[in-house]
């Protein structure tokens, strides 16, 4: 007997998710697959219907599960989102006709070191840094032990390849090639005046740095840590290192021209 071929649909709660996960669910049951929308670890596919953030919550509830994503676009344009709703039957032709590419996607590690004990967090898209009663805040930045800057600002994004195109885009920092295997190092409001002097600019560095944030001692209470999104507090942080995780997680790719397209769509 063959094994059987399971997908997980994840979707949020809003009109038109539902209609598509609906939709999804019938003609993937009527082409032999079973369909949970309870997470299934023994799926060979994860769907996501939604938008970038739909995506985002599904990473993270499932902790960077090895199962591939694919996502339906039923928010406003999505870059993890890449099927439209109405290519549905497309889209599960060319998956049962492996018509596909299956990418990678670089996670960003953060440990996060207080005066008693060190916390872990990984992020898809980006981990930053801010004060957390919009004071501005000095950080002590080191590049794999070299002090680069006495940054003084509102803070620090520290973003992957694919989340380039998130926060770090906003706030002036470089598209990167999702495949690329770099960090990027971008300040939030950095003020360079007579008394203060960070880098305006962001800082792109190689796949094996370890990024190293040191926070000022009257800092140490005050400061946000916002993964994907959503925030962290620690009392008594002392230090934040940052690298590239050894996690990964997957996503079907089925134009490679698209994330070209997206950017012309999206941002011009
Ligand atoms: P959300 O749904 O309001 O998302 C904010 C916007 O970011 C949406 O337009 C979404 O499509 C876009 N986005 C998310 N990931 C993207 C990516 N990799 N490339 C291009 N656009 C992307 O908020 P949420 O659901 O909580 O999503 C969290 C994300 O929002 C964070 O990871 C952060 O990157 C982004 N964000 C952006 C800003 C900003 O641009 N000023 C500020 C805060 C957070």
């Amino acid at each position: 007997m063959s094994k059987p071929r399971i997908i997980n649909i994840i979707s949020n709660r809003n009109f038109e998710s539902k209609k598509t996960s609906l939709e999804l669910n019938e003609k993937l049951t009527d082409r032999g697959f079973i369909v949970k929308d309870k997470y299934d670890y023994n799926a060979e596919l994860n769907i996501c219907v939604g938008g970038d953030g739909s995506f985002l919550r599904a990473v993270h509830k499932n902790r960077f599960p090895k199962i591939p994503f694919v996502g339906i676009n039923t928010g406003h344009l999505g870059f993890f989102q890449e099927i439209l709703p109405e290519n549905i039957d497309d889209f599960i032709n060319k998956y049962i006709n492996k018509e596909y590419m299956v990418e990678e996607i670089l996670l960003v590690d953060a440990e996060v070191c207080a005066k008693e004990k060190c916390y872990y967090l990984s992020g898809v898209n980006e981990i930053v840094v801010k004060g957390s009663r919009s004071k501005v805040i000095h950080l002590d930045v080191s590049i794999d032990g070299n002090h680069l800057e006495n940054f003084c600002g509102d803070g620090m994004i520290i973003s992957t390849p694919s989340g380039s195109t998130a926060y770090n885009f906003s706030v002036g920092g470089s598209i990167i090639y999702p495949s690329m295997n770099t960090l990027q190092v971008t300040p939030l409001a950095p003020i360079s005046s007579k008394a203060y002097r960070s880098l305006l600019n962001s800082v792109v560095v190689p796949g094996d740095s370890i990024i190293k944030l040191k926070l000022e001692n009257r800092y140490t209470n005050s400061t946000l840590i916002v993964n994907d999104g959503v925030e962290f507090k620690y009392d008594n942080i002392d230090h934040i290192n940052f690298k590239i995780s050894d996690k990964k997680i997957y996503k079907l790719n089925f134009n490679k021209d698209m994330y070209w397209s997206n950017l012309r769509s999206k941002f011009l």
